[in-house]
């Protein structure tokens, strides 16, 4: 089966590698006409998942939709993002990204059931992510190949047509390209696995993801001066006394997988973000005046605490 990488990718590589830097063809690029309503679009942030691989109902695992217009890029889809997804009112069908972090299953495990109903959806999209991106999907197809043929045929699709629906990339990190008006950077974190950092710009706003990760220089880089952070919540304090971060998973011993709290603090300095968003929580009660209290020694914005289907900005009530 042939995989492509999306046209928009390559032109802003090729536009990298001309100029030198990633900032050419994206930048400060408005939304398209044909987005352009009544209101004029605002980026925005839902989280879809805030919990960590410990499976829980309340908090379903990483996952984040962002939207500009009519764009829908979904990031991350681990255990219960489809549900949310839903709740959120925004069909599989209606998605033009689907973008991973890393391939930590608490981030991918609904890759499957969201892939083929957009799919079988029709509209365009694309599937982005770090390695083994290409061969997930390839597995994906090879296993549902009868199904996703037999559901294609009876809206009389042939898996051909719906080849030509979407564009798959691997992420590297250093990433520069627009979907729908919105401006997507990546960047690579550090982290147990090969891991990026997501920025999305449109709209006079900037929303930067950070997937899982310990102190990374890049990532600073990368969230300059952006409005919110959404960043892995590494060391945050729980009211029993716990504190993270979880050790390293995969037996990597003496190695941690999360940030820890003076981390983050350091991070978002070093970033000038105006707002962090906590999230990736392992299981129990939050001390929020307590974490806070520890990245107050570095950061002086608002810090939000990630829940379930949150709107950033939040919605006026
Ligand atoms: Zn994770
Ligand atoms: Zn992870």
């Amino acid at each position: 089966m042939g995989y492509r990488i999306a046209p928009r990718t390559m032109l802003a590589a090729a536009a990298m590698l001309l100029a030198g830097c990633a900032t050419v063809a994206a930048q400060s690029q408005p939304a398209p006409a044909a987005l352009q309503t009544a209101e004029q679009p605002e980026l925005i942030a839902t989280i879809l998942g805030s919990g960590s691989p410990e499976y829980r109902t309340e908090r379903a695992n990483a996952s984040v939709l962002i939207r500009y217009g009519d764009t829908r890029i979904l990031v991350d889809m681990g255990n219960g993002a489809q549900a949310r997804l839903h709740q959120a009112q925004v069909p599989e069908e209606t998605l033009d990204g689907l973008f991973f972090t890393h391939q930590h299953l608490d981030h991918n495990e609904e890759f499957v059931p969201i892939f083929i109903h957009a799919l079988l959806g029709g509209r365009k999209f694309m599937v982005a992510g770090p390695t083994p991106m290409e061969a997930i999907l390839a597995s994906t197809l090879a296993n549902y190949d009868a199904d996703i043929r037999y559901r294609l045929g009876r809206i009389g699709k042939t898996m051909e047509d719906a080849e030509k629906d979407y564009t798959l990339t691997e992420l590297k990190g250093g990433e520069d390209f627009t979907i729908g008006g919105i401006r997507v950077r990546t960047i690579r974190v550090n982290h147990s696995i090969y891991t990026v950092a997501l920025r999305f710009d449109a709209g006079g706003r900037s929303i930067v993801i950070s997937g899982d990760l310990v102190y990374s220089e890049s990532l600073p880089v990368l969230a300059r001066d952006a409005d919110y952070l959404i960043i892995d919540s590494g060391g945050v304090i729980k009211k029993d006394g716990r504190t993270g971060p979880p050790g390293a998973p995969g037996g990597l011993r003496n190695a941690r997988a999360h940030v820890t709290l003076d981390e983050t603090g350091r991070m978002a300095k070093e970033a000038n973000v105006k707002a962090l968003v906590l999230t990736h929580f392992v299981p129990g009660e939050n001390d929020e005046a307590a974490t806070t209290a520890v990245l107050r020694r570095y950061f002086a914005g608002p810090v939000l605490f990630a829940h379930d289907l949150m709107e950033i900005p939040a919605r006026e009530p």
